[in-house]
């Protein structure tokens, strides 16, 4: 590995089960790679279902001591992770951007962001009040608690992955469960480090575990099927989450679903223009396109579609595309090659039906064999497969529309539902169209939205559940309805 970490031990090769660093019982192992370059970064150990068993069995027995603890000791241990996160911040956004690709600057906002959420949940954990209920009788009182759900499953994908870790782990462990979580095979050695952090924290063992495998289907089969687990948070792909959500159904468990999004960008004619550009540059391009709160369709009223464009194309040419160790770097590579054929295949589509270039459009050259070159699309339409696909690349269609009906009816068409943008600088227009759109979250004139103080989350195809905010935490927790009689 050509990269130096200040702590070492940061860069781990096995699992992290029951506070041990294990490796797969069959003794398999397969490589990480990274994805600028293709080198090889380290050969992590290939876990599969009897490990995963292990681990949930593990996080069931830790699960009772760690929910018996006083919020404020679980509070102690959770700020003391964050604190290490915070202070060994270089060395994981190094890692992230070895092994995920995006620029070291957007993998240090990372970790920050990441790290927000354990801050957030360890204070979280000392407001999980109950109610006491006004009676219905008079011999009778009623009271709530809000108790741990129990074992919890993680699955996470590649684009975040340390945040979608801690936004999951911070409020699980806040509320008193053990987790188990399953990392994107493309991106473990975050997770790996995070779990040598929250050790060296002093998490009890079994309550936080890792498994790392390739085998998604047989390591998410313990995770949905074993009955001692009691709820799944997953963030991916909507197929993927339908699949998780039918197998979580034959134990009946709790899930939340953070899934695939199909985000409208709006913009106005009484929009600020430049303030519009670098709100779309901000939601479009980070992580190359790869979030899925990305904007995936610029619509753009027609009286200022040719401005917009024009000044969206003068920043986009500024754009440096390659190594995200590499100075000045705003795009970085896509995660794999099929990531590139899928982005080229929307963009040829588009092309082939009308569609023109204004910049970029194809694979990058010069580079590595995985990146795509930030790319603007004009004239493109609602009957293009990229009106209707997550693109997951650097690749923004600006679709023209007239009226703001024709927009949020735009907007609206699609089966998916977490982010949405718009600009606008009418005060009616603003509360009209916020309500309209059928999105769990809206960015009015703002093109970044995610802090760990606000519920992250969709509605339709995009999933359930709330991530972040004073709601995050009801995600882990069951209501319990204690009814006092005899008084
Ligand atoms: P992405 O397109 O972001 O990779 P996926 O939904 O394919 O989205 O992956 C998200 C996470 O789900 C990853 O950790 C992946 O390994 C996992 N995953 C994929 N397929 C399955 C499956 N059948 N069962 C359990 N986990 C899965």
């Amino acid at each position: 590995m050509q990269v130096l970490l200040s702590q070492p031990s940061l860069l781990k090769s096995h699992s992290y089960i029951n506070g041990e660093w294990v490796t797969a019982v069959s003794g398999k192992t397969f490589p990480i790679t990274n994805p600028s370059n293709g080198e090889h970064i380290i050969d992590v150990a290939d876990l599969g279902a009897d490990e995963t068993t292990q681990a949930v069995e593990a996080a069931e027995k830790a699960q009772k001591e760690w929910q018996g603890r006083t919020a404020k000791e679980r509070a102690t241990l959770l700020r003391r992770w964050n604190q290490l996160i915070l202070d060994n911040q270089d060395d994981l956004a190094k890692l992230m951007t070895l092994e995920q690709g995006k620029p070291l600057a957007e993998s240090k906002g990372e970790v920050l962001y990441g790290a927000s959420f354990i801050d957030w949940f360890a204070d979280e954990a000392r407001r999980l009040n109950g109610d006491v209920i006004p009676t219905f009788a008079k011999d009778k009182r009623i009271l709530t608690i809000k108790q741990a759900i129990g074992v919890v499953a993680a699955i996470t994908p590649w684009n975040f992955p340390i945040a979608m870790i801690t936004r999951k782990a911070g409020p699980a462990l806040a509320a008193g469960c053990a987790i188990v979580i399953k990392p994107s095979d493309e991106t473990p050695l975050c997770a790996l480090a995070l779990a040598e952090l929250a050790h060296q924290a002093g998490i009890p063992a079994g309550v936080l575990n890792v498994v790392v495998g390739k085998d998604a289907k047989a390591i998410g089969g313990v995770l949905t099927g074993n009955p001692i687990v009691r709820k799944l948070s997953f963030t991916g792909s909507t197929p993927v989450g339908k699949l998780l959500l039918s197998q979580c159904a034959q134990t009946v468990k709790r899930t939340s679903m953070e899934l695939g999004g199909n985000a409208p960008f709006i913009v106005f004619d009484d929009a600020d223009l430049d303030a519009a550009v670098e709100g779309a540059i901000a939601s479009k391009y980070r992580n190359a396109g790869q979030t899925c709160v990305c904007a995936n369709r610029i619509l753009v009223q027609d009286s200022v579609y040719d401005a917009f464009a024009a000044k969206l194309a003068a920043r986009v040419a500024t754009f440096k595309t390659g190594d995200g160790f590499v100075e000045g770097v705003n795009i970085g590579p896509l995660i794999n090659q099929a990531a590139i054929n899928k982005v080229e295949e929307l963009v040829q589509g588009a092309i082939s039906q009308g569609a023109k270039v204004l910049i970029g459009g194809s694979a990058a050259k010069g580079v590595g064999s995985q990146f795509f070159e930030p790319t603007i699309l004009t004239n493109v339409t609602d009957d293009m497969a990229i009106f209707s696909n997550e693109i997951f690349g650097p690749v923004a269609p600006l679709f023209r529309f007239k009226t703001e009906d024709e927009a949020v009816a735009m907007a609206n068409n699609t089966p998916f539902g977490l982010a949405s943008y718009f600009y606008s600088q009418n005060i009616a227009r603003i509360w009209r169209v916020s309500e309209a759109l059928e999105y769990g979250m809206v960015g009015i004139n703002e093109g970044i939205i995610s802090t760990e103080v606000a519920p992250f989350g969709g509605v339709k195809e995009s999933g359930s559940g709330r991530e972040g905010s004073q709601y995050g935490i009801d995600e882990y927790v069951e209501i319990k309805y204690m009814c006092i009689g005899g008084l």
